[in-house]
């Protein structure tokens, strides 16, 4: 009797139908951009392309100098990726229908792992769907109940969620700070936390935000002294930094850092990513990685474009050098103009403008300029120092460059951010 009539003499039932998860959709109901931003019309996020990842975008049928992109090599838009995708397509379909670990594998997936492990100096690289996947998966997994893990606090949020899924404990140490990381390893020694246990340093190679470098010389030096393991996410190293292969590679550290993962979706032209380290540990990472396990292995396109990638990262350096060039002509050009571009010396590079509603508005007004480039607000920077964050390939010319400059300064200064 759900129609709440009585039957039978019986008094009518609860009706059995209740309105579903009013508690559950009221933060649904709640949610909106703040009301300054959208009383001014100034949200810049999920702005649709209407061409591919180059130097110029067109977005409403309207041109912008690309600032915001990481492809840092200039090569998701290349004849020769796209072609190896396509020929992938061809041989092996759009999908893999499964899992590595059940019937998902192909011969380019086994390719592109030998590939990696060779190019990266290591024995033996686990290739994932995203780079995502690659820390939430493998950090996780390495992580039992007496093990510490060790984070950055500005680690990348997949990091932070793989060691939030794992049973260790977690530490957070000050971004880009050995002295505070060697304080709390002592403290954990003094207090025998984690005896018996293992620890895993992780860090960014370079910060995806505000472009530093990590010292990882010194991180290397501690983790020796207190028996940790070193975990180096090189999303933004690898084709930028050390030859290619990496911060590690930079800094001469190669055999001191244990776990390397990279992702493909930015030098590496694709979608997906790779952790890589000794056999032992990879096929350990293959067989219990639940982000591996339970979920389809990386598409034969994917995989092709990224296979690629790695050819030609290693055959022409040149790519590398002009991205270094545009590198060091737009850090030049901002310091020149009195922007504030924090510490970085990569290819990303952060204007920090302070208030979020103010990046915005200069991302917005940027946009209208004729120039593409990525608010960043808090929560992922500190309160008070947002940023706008740009980032450059080695496709862009300094016609583009000095174009965004100019732009940059007229609207700086109608912001008062530069004098
Ligand atoms: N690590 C870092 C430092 C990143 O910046 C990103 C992507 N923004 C990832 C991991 C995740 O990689 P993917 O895009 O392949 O999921």
């Amino acid at each position: 009797a759900t129609n709440g009539q009585a039957t039978n003499g019986q008094p009518a039932a609860a009706p059995r139908v209740r309105p579903a998860g009013i508690a559950l959709f009221d933060k649904v109901k709640a949610y909106d951009i703040p009301a300054k931003i959208k009383a001014a019309g100034v949200w810049t996020y999920f702005r649709a392309l209407e061409s591919a990842q180059d130097p110029e975008v067109y977005i409403d049928g309207k041109k912008l100098v690309m600032l915001g992109s990481n492809n840092y090599l200039g090569l998701t838009n290349d004849p020769r990726v796209k072609e190896a995708a396509i020929d992938a397509v061809r041989r092996y379909g759009t999908g893999c229908a499964g899992s590595r670990l059940l019937n998902g594998t192909m011969k380019i997936h086994e390719e592109l792992e030998e590939k990696l492990a060779d190019f990266m100096g290591k024995q033996a690289a686990v290739t994932f769907s995203t780079g995502f996947q690659v820390n939430l998966g493998t950090i996780s997994c390495l992580l039992d109940r007496r093990d510490i893990v060790y984070l950055d606090k500005q680690d990348h949020a997949c990091i932070i969620d793989g060691a939030r899924l794992g049973l260790g404990e977690i530490r957070k140490f000050r971004h880009n700070s050995p002295a505070d990381l060697r304080r709390m390893m002592q403290a954990d020694e003094a207090s025998d936390a984690g005896k018996g246990g293992g620890k895993l340093v992780v860090v960014d190679g370079v910060y995806s935000m505000e472009g530093d470098i990590c010292p990882l010389p010194e991180i290397v030096d501690i983790c020796k002294d207190y028996g940790a393991a070193v975990m180096v996410d090189d999303a933004h190293g690898i084709g930028v930094l050390g030859d290619g292969r990496g911060t590690s590679r930079h800094f001469g550290v190669d055999d001191d850092v244990q776990l390397i993962m990279g992702t493909f979706s930015k030098s590496m032209a694709s979608v997906g990513g790779f952790v890589c380290g000794d056999r032992e540990t990879m096929d350990f990472v293959k067989h219990r990685a639940r982000t591996n396990m339970f979920s389809a292995a990386p598409s034969p396109a994917n995989v092709a474009a990224a296979s690629i990638a790695v050819d030609i990262m290693k055959t022409e350096p040149e790519r590398r050098e002009k991205l270094w060039k545009n590198t060091q002509f737009m850090l030049a050009g901002f310091r020149a103009l009195g922007f504030d571009t924090a510490d970085s010396n990569t290819p990303v590079i952060p204007v920090v403008v302070g208030e979020d509603f103010t990046a915005f508005a200069m991302a917005t007004r940027l946009h209208q300029e004729g120039v593409f480039v990525n608010a960043v607000v808090s929560p992922a920077t500190p309160p008070g120092r947002a940023l706008l964050r740009t980032s450059y390939m080695a496709t862009h010319e300094e016609s583009h460059l000095s174009f965004a400059l100019d732009k940059f300064a007229k609207v700086g200064r109608e912001f008062g951010v530069i004098a």
